[in-house]
């Protein structure tokens, strides 16, 4: 299906995801010169990024998650365990930030925690997106028997939260050497590209999101949406690494620029993700209405059938009785239908009839009658018109008009008249006393057999209003 995360891309979402790959590389040309100028320090802006990176990366996690079990494609749950390891790794640095919660950081925090966990952090994402990229390949949906799948898939999803939470312990308990190198005090100041490399952990970092990055362009050729937007997060965290690598310290253009990026990367899919939520909500209103649209309708002649008669004729008569207003009723029979049928076959009266109910509905749309009319088959070769706020002299006007426009429609009977006629009784419920629906069908019945034995192709009605 079209539009969704495993569907093929529209050229407009490309083109909107190019776009926004575009602004990033962009806002990465205009930092990274001015990466270590010096920014007003605003302390909490840190905690408030890593939780909203914890917040969206929760959600992804969840509903990739929650996408797999629909799908079962394998790697929508590895990118679900690449988001849950994000938001364990993320909780797990704000925890450990020396300043936020406690001054040296909380979970026993070394003085060096925090930095490894961003490393883990900024690492693992695009390293998992490289499983999930490898799943892919290795496991084309539905790959194995599903309970299995089920298994394996969600290891797909703990695995990392649980890989993250011992990174976690590491960290707190083993006293690591600092990640970076400090470039940042280096004299004379590096070059960006000298920064990052000489920064181990930048390198590397940067090197998995750019493999990530060829690896979804080589495998999914930016073919289905998931694919797109893959590209866009990680270009985000691309950036967000190559900034914090330029310049370590905080509150630096290049420290606030990276924030936002480490933000990007799990929001845009959060937002896809919800996106396709919407477009299956609209796609699913839009079918189920064509659904009861198509359901009303008879199959062979397109009017309204008898189940919607049923229902909106009963209805219709409820509205008339509370509110006083008059409610017509006209029934119509093919004459000698079954002359017609011996003649030319089932399949010509077929056609006939469709023919006879879009004459009906021609007539009515055609006439000024007050919302809520319409033409159903009520059954066989026997049709009904459902005339709300329609009086009786109204009414048998319509029926007239009905009954001559099958006439004119000139299609040639064996019987007497040489032309495919209809008879019609009419009924109408005034407002004097009240009655039921069945009574108003009798009433119209009654006067459309008077209208047969007075001859046929005629109208006729009830003489006294169906009260
Ligand atoms: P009358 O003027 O008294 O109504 O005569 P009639 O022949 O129309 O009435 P009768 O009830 O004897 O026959 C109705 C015929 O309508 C018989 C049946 O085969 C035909 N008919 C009912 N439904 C369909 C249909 O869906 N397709 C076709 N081709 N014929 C149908
Ligand atoms: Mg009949
Ligand atoms: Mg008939």
């Amino acid at each position: 299906m079209d539009g969704l995360l495993i569907g093929p891309a529209t050229r407009r979402q490309a083109l909107f995801a190019s776009i926004c790959a575009f602004a990033i590389l962009l806002t990465l040309a205009l930092a990274a010169p001015r990466a270590r100028d010096a920014l007003p320090g605003i302390a909490p802006f840190m905690p408030m990024c890593a939780l909203a990176v914890f917040t969206t990366s929760s959600i992804a996690a969840f509903l990739l998650g929650a996408r797999f079990a629909a799908t079962r494609v394998a790697m929508l749950a590895a990118l679900g365990g690449a988001y849950a390891f994000t938001a364990i790794a993320v909780a797990l640095q704000l925890l450990m930030f020396p300043g936020v919660f406690a001054r040296t950081g909380l979970l026993g925090a070394l003085p060096n925690s925090a930095a490894w966990m961003w490393v883990f952090w900024h690492a693992g994402f695009p390293a998992l997106v490289i499983v999930a990229e490898l799943v892919r390949k290795r496991l084309p949906a539905p790959p194995f028997a599903r309970e299995r799948l089920d298994a394996r898939g969600w290891l797909l999803i703990a695995g990392p939260a649980a890989l993250a939470a011992l990174l976690g312990v590491l960290v707190t308990h083993v006293d690591l050497a600092s990640p970076f190198h400090d470039v940042a005090n280096a004299a004379p100041a590096p070059s960006p590209v000298s920064a990052i490399a000489n920064n181990l952990a930048g390198l590397v970092i940067c090197a998995l999101n750019l493999i990530a990055i060829a690896l979804v362009l080589l495998k999914g050729r930016l073919r289905l949406v998931l694919d797109l937007w893959i590209v866009v997060a990680l270009l985000a965290s691309l950036v967000d690494a190559a900034l914090n690598t330029l310049s370590i310290e905080r509150f630096t253009v290049g420290w606030y620029v990276a924030r936002v990026f480490s933000m990007f990367a799990p929001g845009v899919l959060v937002c896809v993700l919800v996106w396709e939520v919407t477009a299956l909500y609209r796609q699913l209103a839009e079918e189920h209405a064509t659904l009861i649209r198509a359901s009303a309708r008879d199959a062979l002649t397109r009017v309204y059938n008898r189940s919607y008669f049923d229902e909106q004729f009963r209805e219709a008569f409820e509205r008339a009785a509370r509110s006083g207003q008059p409610l017509s009723l006209v029934m119509l029979d093919v004459d000698h239908f079954k002359h017609y049928n011996d003649a030319f076959g089932h399949l010509h009266g077929d056609a006939c009839l469709g023919a006879v109910a879009s004459a009906l509905a021609a007539t009515l749309a055609s006439t000024r009658h007050a919302p809520g009319g319409f033409v159903a088959r009520y059954g066989g070769e026997e049709f009904a018109l459902v005339l709300p706020d329609t009086g009786a002299h109204e009414a048998a006007a319509l029926a007239e008009r009905a009954r001559a426009a099958v006439e004119q429609l000139g299609i040639p009977s064996p019987s007497a008249g040489g032309l495919v006629t209809v008879s019609a009784g009419c009924a109408t419920r005034d407002a004097i006393v009240a009655s039921s629906p069945n009574a108003l069908i009798e009433a119209a019945d009654a006067a459309l057999y008077a209208a047969k034995h007075a001859g046929r192709n005629r109208v006729s009605h009830t003489g006294a209003s169906i009260a």
